[in-house]
């Protein structure tokens, strides 16, 4: 058994992260337990240069773009998670084997790498406001603190624009990154037609990133090399696995690998904890004990530690997932003009369709171009052979906008994870069924239809709407709700798992439902909230103590 007289926090994740900075800033003891994987393969191999020179120039591209393996071909449809280029993809290693899903109307994706999906993320960095809140048991006020330090800490850009109220303010905001060709265009024709856009529920504005537009401590700016998929060399996107690092620069606090948490256990008449781990490399169970438990293994992973902690099986639970829809166009006014070789490849500017007579709910999107995730994928999306294919998108690339559009999530007696224990001795499974109801799909489709007209008048024309499928956005939430009402398998407003004394969930499980916007900053600021609210009651309690 090893002791902490601290607290232990499951994961490495944007979340899990996030909980342990105000631990170990005010001296506790804190103990990371996380599975970690990391990519040893890759790195190494991607030349610090810009995609067209490497394109142009380097003869071992085809490692990191096409991959060893060749994992970076789809041989399949390419819907969910198509970012996840060859050197992101251990991103997802060993959650088949050791955090199994049985479902066939929810594509899941889980990680248990070191610093979890975020390893992957597009860094979409949007705050909550009271609107999305609404019906939370919490308000932005709550959250604002937090929004404001975990910015300050990752580094977040973007404008004072239409979007800056509804993006959420903040007073370390850098500069936005620079718009590329396309971006410019479009965000030209939407200054121009804003009335005509604003009435009809419309707004644009310039992307609010995670990613740097100056240095900030050692990580550099953005480069604009366009290997943002594929490479974190300048560190200007902010990955959790550097908040690892960051971490570990403080005495009283410990990383340790690979451990898969099976369970909790709370001991001493609930003054302590006991949490029991698998190191997955030697197959050797362990226990850990310390004072409190900060759980954050992912939305999906903390709902499986709870329910096999409070021996839940066969119980169902709500999950909840942004429907998700991508939707390529042409911008026509870019048709056969060259454009910057210099560009990110993360969204360009983010559009927010506000409720009214037209949508009944907000409607989040990002526009992204299209060039460093390689053509052939797209080809295979085109109704054409693969000759003809490859010619007409090599000419329309240049004016190829990708719109993906987000939309609120709310729970629903058709959609549940339930989890099951594994028979034979292997890991137990959860069982996801993900359904929406018809009228809410109707809703999303006529805001989508709102949201397209608006393009059209900006000189978009959509080609496809693309439903990847339920759980696609691999936005998740909900499976262990915070609620003001005593529920039992909810937390309460501040996140302390009822029916415990000890133990805290800091990630999506927690959030009610999940508004349009991009959620993952708000999972950072309140799981700082947590961190906050543990480090003062141990303070508490140790003032009480002597
Ligand atoms: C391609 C892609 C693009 C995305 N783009 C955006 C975006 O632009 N904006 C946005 O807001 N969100 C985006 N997301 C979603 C975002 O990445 C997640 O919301 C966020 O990373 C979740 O962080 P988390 O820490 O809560 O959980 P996770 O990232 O799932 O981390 C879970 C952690 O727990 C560990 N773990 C799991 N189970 C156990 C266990 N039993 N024992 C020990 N450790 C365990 C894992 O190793 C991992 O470290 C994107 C995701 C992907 C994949």
């Amino acid at each position: 058994m090893r002791l902490t007289d601290g607290v232990i926090v499951v994961g490495s994740g944007a979340s899990a992260t996030a909980a342990a900075f105000p631990l170990v800033r005010a001296g506790i003891p804190v103990l990371m337990l996380d599975v970690g994987n990391v990519d040893d393969h890759y790195a190494a191999v991607i030349p610090e240069k810009s995609f067209t020179e490497l394109r142009g120039s380097d003869p071992g591209q085809h490692r990191y773009f096409l991959g060893d393996d060749f994992e970076g071909v789809p041989f399949g449809q390419v819907r969910v998670g198509a970012q996840l280029t060859p050197p992101r993809r251990f991103i997802q290693r060993d959650a088949e084997r050791l955090t199994p899903m049985n479902t066939s109307t929810f594509a899941g994706v889980e990680s248990l790498a070191k610093g979890g999906l975020g390893a992957g993320w597009g860094a979409v960095a949007v705050q909550f406001d009271d609107h999305d809140l609404r019906d939370f048991p919490i308000r932005l006020r709550d959250l604002a603190p937090y929004y404001e330090s975990v910015a300050a800490r990752i580094g977040v850009s973007g404008a004072a624009d239409d979007l800056h109220e509804r993006y959420g303010n903040c007073s370390c905001l850098q500069p936005p990154l620079e718009l590329d060709s396309l971006g410019a265009s479009i965000l030209d024709r939407y200054e121009k037609r804003r009335a005509a856009m604003n009435q009809m529920g419309v707004y644009l504005g310039r992307a609010r990133l995670a990613a740097l537009s100056r240095d900030l401590g050692v990580r550099r700016a953005q480069s604009y090399h366009d290997m943002d998929f594929y490479s974190d060399r300048e560190q200007s996107v902010f990955r959790p696995a550097f908040a690892v690092d960051e971490l570990r620069q403080f005495p009283h606090f410990v990383y340790a690998k690979p451990y898969l948490v099976e369970r909790f256990c709370e001991t001493d008449g609930g003054q302590g904890i006991e949490v029991a781990a698998l190191h997955t490399e030697s197959g050797r169970r362990e226990t850990f004990k310390a004072r409190r438990l900060v759980i954050a293994a992912g939305t999906l992973g903390t709902a499986r530690i709870v329910l096999r902690s409070l021996e839940r099986y066969d119980t169902p639970v709500p999950i909840v997932s942004n429907p998700y829809t991508y939707v390529p166009c042409i911008h026509l006014p870019m048709l056969g003009k060259a454009v910057k070789d210099r560009r990110h490849s993360l969204t360009q500017f983010g559009v927010i369709l506000e409720p009214g007579p037209r949508s009944a709910r907000r409607v989040h999107a990002q526009a992204y171009s299209y060039r460093s995730l390689l053509l052939f994928k797209i080809v295979k999306e085109a109704p054409l052979p693969v000759a003809e294919g490859f010619h007409v998108m090599r000419e329309l690339m240049n004016s190829f906008v990708i719109l993906g559009i987000h939309h609120e999530d709310r729970p629903a007696v058709t959609k549940r994870c339930v989890l099951r224990k594994a028979k034979d001795g292997g890991p137990d499974r959860l069982e996801v069924s993900y359904k929406n109801p018809q009228d809410v799909e109707r809703e999303q489709a006529s805001a989508e239809k709102v949201l397209l007209k608006a393009f059209r008048k900006l000189g978009c024309w959509p080609l496809k709407r693309i439903h990847p499928g339920n759980g696609a956005s691999i936005h998740y939430g909900g499976t262990v709700p915070m609620t003001s009402e005593d529920r039992e398998l909810t937390t309460t407003p501040e996140c302390q798992l009822r029916g415990t004394s000890t133990v805290f969930l800091a990630d999506g499980s927690v959030l009610p439902y999940l508004p349009a916007k991009a959620l993952t900053l708000t999972l950072m600021a309140n799981a700082e909230r947590v961190g906050v609210r543990v480090s003062r009651e141990l303070a508490w309690k140790e003032g009480q103590r002597s």
